[in-house]
């Protein structure tokens, strides 16, 4: 399109496969029912198209951080179920509960919150409540402080739910937690959350519960851990198709297939002489007479300025890396006696099947993780979808 035109990048996201990626990560787990994690605008892949993708190939919900993620998904139309598991203090919950959003609650306060807002419209608030079994992050902290005291912040959130459901104003569809180290399935962590996790199902349930979902399992439980699928498995990064745990090999090998593929084209092409040093602070030196192209996307655009010497491109077919620092809209790269004209394409990562690097070389080159690498592109990236 004429818009598309005025951008030097695009990110093309291939929708095929987010749902076959959702597919395959049900067939590893026997079929066990999947949420697809879309928070951050679907791991910057766009949260709308990705969303629909995700449910083509077979997820029954949907998650997400934040409740602005969440109404937007349900704006676009979206009506499978929906969890958002980040709601401060000072949030309208209002609208959440009148879309039919369900809200991860991890302490007393949002559960009166809701259950008083529900009473208002008339209306159930349906919740899942989150137990920190140990990464010690948000949940309602499920270990006792206390050696030998049953009490604990997760036992008061099951008693106070279930005394709110029994009035009508909440219902409890769900219970859940998160995993501190699930790319290292050998850690005794790993074993000890899913010990602590059955510890607290039994207490909800225990405590006049019944929750239809009872889940902990992100990506890289989802491949390594299949004993923790519970009721749902809920990857995030595995349904774009890459690895949460490098060491398990390439997507590809866990029949998974990247959706990214970031690419821009050459701004400028020129011979320069040997010894030019490139980009602020000269950190690259031309070593002999050299083709030098300047490639139109930056760290405001999301590429990572640790890459400043490393970030690894494709360009005519052949591998290099940025010379020199990555400024905020564009960097350079040498490229020798290739012949290359402005207007080129330049690839930044894509599945890795055409000899490109892959989002998980990105990451490396960056000191990052591909979480990081695929969450980061700006606006002036405009995401293409086939
Ligand atoms: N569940 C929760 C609560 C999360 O915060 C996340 C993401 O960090 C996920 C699931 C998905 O994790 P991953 O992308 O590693 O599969």
């Amino acid at each position: 399109s004429a818009y598309l035109d005025l951008w030097p990048a695009r990110a093309t996201v291939d929708l095929d496969a987010i749902a076959d990626n959702v597919r395959a990560l049900r067939e590893h787990v026997g079929g066990t029912e999947l949420m697809a994690v879309v928070k951050a605008d679907a791991y910057g892949h766009g949260l709308v198209p990705s969303a629909r993708a995700a449910l083509t190939g077979g997820a029954c919900a949907l998650g997400v951080a934040q409740p602005s993620e969440a109404l937007a998904l349900r704006e676009a139309g979206v009506e499978a179920p929906v969890l958002t598991w980040l709601v401060a203090p000072g949030t309208a919950v209002a609208p959440l509960v009148s879309a039919g959003v369900e809200v991860a609650v991890s302490a007393p306060w949002l559960l009166d919150e809701l259950a008083e807002t529900a009473r208002d419209l008339g209306r159930t608030a349906t919740v899942q409540l989150k137990v920190d079994t140990g990464l010690g992050r948000n949940g309602a902290f499920g270990l006792p402080l206390v050696d030998g005291d049953p009490r604990t912040a997760w036992t008061d959130l099951v008693e106070h739910a279930a005394r709110l459901e029994a009035e009508g104003a909440v219902r409890v569809r769900g219970v859940f937690t998160h995993f501190a180290y699930a790319d290292a399935p050998q850690h005794p962590t790993v074993r000890a959350q899913q010990d602590a996790f059955a510890d607290a199902v039994a207490v909800a349930e225990r405590g006049g519960l019944t929750p239809e979902v009872r889940h902990m399992a992100n990506s890289a439980a989802t491949l390594t851990t299949p004993q923790a699928s519970w009721d749902m498995v809920r990857p995030g990064l595995a349904v774009y198709g890459l690895s949460p745990v490098p060491d398990l090999g390439p997507a590809a090998e866990l029949g998974l297939r990247p959706a990214m593929r970031v690419t821009a084209r050459v701004a400028v092409a020129k011979r320069v002489p040997a010894g030019q040093g490139l980009s602020y602070g000269h950190t690259y030196v031309t070593p002999r007479e050299t083709t030098v192209v300047d490639v139109p996307l930056g760290y405001a655009d999301g590429i990572p300025r640790h890459a400043s010497g490393s970030g690894p491109v494709q360009i005519g077919g052949r591998r290099f890396t940025v010379s020199g620092r990555v400024c905020m809209d564009q960097f350079v790269v040498d490229v020798g006696d290739l012949p290359v004209a402005a207007g080129d394409e330049v690839v930044f990562f894509g599945p890795g099947d055409g000899g490109e690097p892959t989002a998980q070389d990105w990451a490396e080159a960056a000191g990052t993780i591909s979480y990081e690498i695929v969450t980061r592109f700006g606006p002036r990236v405009p995401r293409v979808y086939v």
